[in-house]
């Protein structure tokens, strides 16, 4: 039996109040709280072994290599991928597609090449394309969403080509809370020859992953959003994808010998690690991977499915509710609004009820344009939320929609 009250006993902030009411904590696709664990490991770290990693002969060094190194197996087996040199380690999602459309895009399009993103991409997922636009002329082409906010599938095989290179795509829409269809879209775009790279910011922290079962070539998460710290994320990219990009940043552990007339470059994964990593870091990441595989993904999709499908019950009864995003496979978001009440009245008055939500345009302008709205009230669930505070959102929301 998954034990909601034990679980949160584990995240201190949780008892916290606002405005003299409990928080309760619905804005977990912008960032989760972080449990005990994972920050006493970070302080431990701190306190009794910290030293740089990778260079030193000392004995602190070797032990904050060994930990550092030991992140990065738990982190290959949180993904299943084959081996630790397909794990790089970086700040988070944003820079782990940043990195790939960097080096991909220096390494294999030309103008006139091709990208395929969709219409329900993060931010992060088409800026860093248009950066390589604007320096190589590649295009972007777009894969549709239909009014339940499912990827068109039709249209997404119409739009491959000669010149498509690479396939960019969310797993998991931190908006819509749809999972969209990774193994079919891999399969698609294989056939094509074409690689895959998977944007799973939101669905590391909600189900298990397998990257081998997904067939992605790379794959993006972010360590704060999966109970880790800020400031550490992960690009898994397969050996033989890895091996052929050139080094994203130069610098110190990225390179095997430096001349001022030939510099080598590290193996994987250093090759794409320049600089001191953040090390204290990484065995955060590694202790809140260990922290939800002892729960059990499995046990977690449970409970924040159970948690999404309760919350969407609830809030279709509001008069005036409009929920965006319908898909068959549904995770742990939802999006709303309720009459015409804008978005960022709803949110400030939930605050002020206790209740943390996100509103406006969650980084998906052009999502927010293909339904026509401004921007959104968004709730996200955690492994930690109960049923009890999805009552006070809707009874929230309704208290709220009185007003007006
Ligand atoms: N992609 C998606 C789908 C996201 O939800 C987010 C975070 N909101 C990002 C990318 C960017 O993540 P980060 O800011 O941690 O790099």
């Amino acid at each position: 039996m998954y034990d909601v009250a034990e679980v949160r006993k584990d995240f201190p902030i949780l008892g916290r109040e606002v405005y003299g009411k409990p928080l309760v904590y619905l804005d977990n696709a912008a960032t989760v709280q972080k449990p005990r664990q994972v920050v006493e490991a970070m302080s431990e770290e701190y306190y009794n072994v910290n030293a740089n990693v990778h260079r030193g002969v000392h004995f602190l060094s070797q032990q904050a290599t060994e930990l550092h190194e030991a992140a990065r197996e738990t982190v290959r087996r949180f993904l299943n991928a084959r081996s630790t040199a397909e794990i790089v380690f970086t700040r988070g999602t944003t820079e782990s597609i940043n990195l790939v459309a960097a080096c991909f895009g220096e390494a294999f399009m030309r103008e006139g090449d091709e990208v395929i993103v969709s219409e329900m991409e993060h931010h992060a997922n088409i800026v860093s394309w248009q950066l390589l636009q604007a320096r190589k002329g590649i295009r972007l082409r777009v894969i549709p969403v239909d009014d339940r906010g499912q990827l068109r599938m039709d249209e997404y095989e119409r739009l491959f080509n000669e010149r498509t290179r690479i396939v960019s795509v969310t797993h998991v829409s931190n908006v819509l809370g749809t999972v969209n269809p990774v193994r079919r879209i891999v399969d698609v775009a294989h056939a094509h020859g074409v690689p895959v790279l998977i944007d799973g910011a939101q669905s590391t922290p909600h189900f298990a992953v397998d990257v081998q079962s997904l067939g992605c070539d790379f794959f993006a998460f972010s360590g704060h959003k999966v109970y880790g710290p800020t400031g550490i994320g992960v690009l898994y990219g397969k050996e033989e994808w890895l091996d052929r990009l050139p080094p994203y940043m130069g610098g110190g552990e990225m390179i095997g010998h430096v001349s001022f007339e030939h510099t080598t470059f590290a193996d994987l994964p250093l090759k794409f690690e320049a600089g001191t990593p953040d090390y204290v870091a990484s065995t955060g990441l590694a202790r809140a991977l260990d922290y939800v595989s002892a729960l059990g993904m499995d046990a977690i999709q449970a409970h924040e499915r159970d948690l999404t499908r309760y919350a969407l019950e609830r809030l279709r009864q509001i008069p005036g509710m409009r929920i965006l995003g319908e898909a068959d496979d549904h995770d742990a978001v939802v999006s709303f609004l309720v009459g015409n009440i804008h978005h960022l009245d709803m949110g400030t008055l939930l605050d002020r009820l206790g209740i943390a939500v996100r509103t406006g345009h969650h980084c998906a302008e052009p999502l927010m344009q293909r339904f026509g709205v401004e921007g959104t009230v968004r709730a996200s669930f955690a492994l930690y939320n109960t049923h009890a505070e999805v009552d006070a959102l809707a009874e929230g929301i309704t208290r709220v929609a009185k007003m007006f």
